[in-house]
């Protein structure tokens, strides 16, 4: 089980119910190998800071250990097992131009700019790399990732069938409720840690003073009678779902006994805050200790690069490359 996280700023409660979750959920089980990397080359394919690059990748591996990352998952940085862009690059002569333009993201994010990188086209081959390469079968991920996943699948059978059988063809793990946490104060977009205002953003590290203001902000309606739908109802949907995911219920179930607007948000509220103290709580202790993050991410490497390295060869040979 494999998944990625892009140091593009902190992590949202977005990421954290659509992706984090569910793979604290499988490192906990045994009988899963599992690998949580930070997507740093991913960050690249828009403008970004070496400084901050640097910075927040530590930020988001500190974050996903705070959430509570079993010890036994492997944590790394993505750019420190090189089989990663090796293996896209093969990637990339199996994908076709086409299809790479197809991708909805590339399409969203370069959309009226005049200039842009190379790799917002082709990033979706090393995404494939980044989940081939472990022979993931089961790889979490949100709703915004579906097509990239779709892809990869594609990608992997395409390789099998004109190389022969290198690859394991993965499933997404998509969760039933949030798989698209939505901005609190537009419902139409998807939440995201680097959207350009931050007022409809619930961040993983917020305070408690700061959750309270967001959420009060969020977009309801003034229909004292809750009910759950997504169409009419954008904004009480969207904090239904947020609330029954982090209570462990149906959007539905979670809106019973709540009064309006102001009965909901407040309920969220509570429910942010309690699921969010104890990660707060942890985050503040690994930062005072760098040395364990720094040693954290060093073993991750090793074993990912180790976990790698059996699948690289077998796709260098099969694709013909005699080195
Ligand atoms: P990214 O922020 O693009 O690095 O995404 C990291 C993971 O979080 C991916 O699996 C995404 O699908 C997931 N994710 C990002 N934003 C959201 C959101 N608003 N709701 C649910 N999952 C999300």
């Amino acid at each position: 089980m494999v998944t990625g996280l892009k140091p593009t700023g902190r992590l949202t409660i977005g990421n954290y119910l659509g992706a984090v979750r569910p793979t604290l959920d499988l490192a906990a089980d045994p009988a899963h190998e599992t690998l949580v990397f930070v997507a740093d080359l991913h960050a690249m394919t828009v403008d970004h800071d070496p400084q901050a690059l640097r910075e927040r990748t530590r930020e988001v591996a500190a974050t996903v250990l705070a959430c509570g990352l079993h010890p036994r998952a492997t944590l790394f940085a993505q750019s420190a097992v090189g089989a990663h862009t090796e293996l896209a690059y093969l990637l990339e002569c199996t994908a076709a131009y086409g299809e790479m333009t197809r991708m909805i993201q590339f399409k969203e994010k370069s959309a009226g700019h005049r200039s842009v990188r190379l790799s917002l086209l082709t990033y979706p081959a090393l995404m494939a790399a980044d989940v081939l390469l472990y022979r993931a079968d089961a790889v979490p991920v949100g709703d915004d990732q579906r097509q990239h996943m779709e892809l990869t699948r594609s990608l992997a059978q395409r390789f099998n069938a004109r190389y022969g059988p290198v690859f394991v063809v993965p499933e997404s793990l998509t969760p039933a409720s949030a798989a698209r946490v939505r901005d609190l104060r537009d419902p139409a977009s998807k939440m995201g840690k680097s959207s350009v205002s931050t007022e409809g953003t619930v961040h993983v590290l917020d305070d408690p003073v700061r959750i309270a203001a967001t959420v009060r902000r969020a977009v309801t309606d003034l229909d004292p009678v809750l009910s759950y739908d997504p169409d009419l109802r954008p904004g009480v949907a969207n904090l239904a779902e947020l609330l029954g995911s982090l209570t462990g219920r149906t959007p539905q179930a979670a809106l019973v006994g709540l009064r309006g607007g102001g009965g909901l948000k407040a309920a969220v509220t509570e429910a942010l805050v309690e699921t969010l103290r104890p990660v707060r709580a942890r985050y503040g202790d690994l930062t005072a200790d760098p040395a364990t993050l720094d040693a954290a991410l060093a073993t991750g490497a090793q074993r990912a690069a180790a976990l790698a390295a059996p699948t690289l060869a077998a796709a260098r040979t099969a694709i013909g490359l005699a080195g």
